[in-house]
């Protein structure tokens, strides 16, 4: 579904990304775990083109990633994000949070768009609160508006930057169970979280990066049991 090839990225002077390469296959779950600064929002927010790199290749769903702006265009109806911080828009509804872009980007009736938003918040389990605006719900409830949100583009991918963090602990749960409902249905997934107990429920590969690279690549049970590189076990000895 995604391919990264020998990505690099700058900012400035600071060799942010190094030699990414990555291949998601259709209906695969990996998570993305490493040190703050190691360049994992950067590296996933390229796949989208929120962020640029000067070298290297991506491919979603057969789609070059290139300058051409129409392009840029398809692969981001392609590709969900849900983001830490909702990112909803504060003065319209859930539901109209839902529908803006089915109905704008993909030009469908407003009845129909309607219909699906309320499907899927009934599947992040919040169909209740459709009327209501986002400064009115708890921080798990919102994240699930964001998914529900970005579920409703009909993404091939879905690509979350620590959906869990920002939460109160209480909420994660909600959320994390969310997550995993989706992967259970056969969604491509690319996660950046430290829930190691979501990484070894759902996850086929677990990334480690740290300073711009993937160090470490590895099926769940390999990757926490038997890490390879001296960075990793420092990492995991910190979180697990
Ligand atoms: P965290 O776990 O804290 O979210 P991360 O692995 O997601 O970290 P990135 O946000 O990708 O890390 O940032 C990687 C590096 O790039 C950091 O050193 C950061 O300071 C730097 N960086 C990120 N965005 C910019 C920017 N817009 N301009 C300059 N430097 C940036
Ligand atoms: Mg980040």
């Amino acid at each position: 579904a995604v391919q990264i090839k020998d990505m690099n990225k700058w900012f400035g002077e600071f060799h942010v990304l190094k030699d990414v390469n990555l291949e998601v296959r259709r209906g695969e779950r990996i998570v993305i775990c490493g040190p703050s600064g190691s360049g994992k929002s950067t590296m996933i927010r390229c796949i989208n083109r929120l962020e640029e790199f000067q070298k290297g290749s991506v491919t979603v769903d057969g789609i070059p990633l290139t300058n051409d702006l129409k392009r840029i265009d398809e692969v981001r109806r392609e590709v969900g994000m849900v983001f830490q911080h909702f990112n909803l828009f504060p003065h319209l509804t859930v539901l109209e949070n839902c529908t803006l872009a089915p109905i704008w980007v993909r030009k469908m009736p407003k009845k129909e768009a309607e219909e699906r938003a309320m499907a899927f918040l009934d599947r992040v389990k919040i169909p209740h609160q459709a009327k209501k605006y986002p400064g009115q719900l708890s921080g798990g409830q919102q994240q699930r508006v964001a998914i529900a949100r970005a579920l409703c583009m009909n993404p091939k991918i879905m690509l979350f930057d620590e959906p869990t963090s920002a939460l109160d602990p209480e909420m994660v749960k909600e959320v994390l169970d969310t997550m995993v409902s989706l992967a259970n249905d056969g969604m491509t997934m690319l996660c950046v979280t430290h829930e190691m107990g979501f990484a070894r429920q759902v996850a086929d590969r677990v990334i480690f990066m740290d300073a711009g690279q993937i160090v470490e690549m590895n099926e769940p049970n390999a990757f926490f049991s038997h890490p390879q590189h001296e960075r990793t076990k420092q990492f995991l000895s910190q979180i697990l």
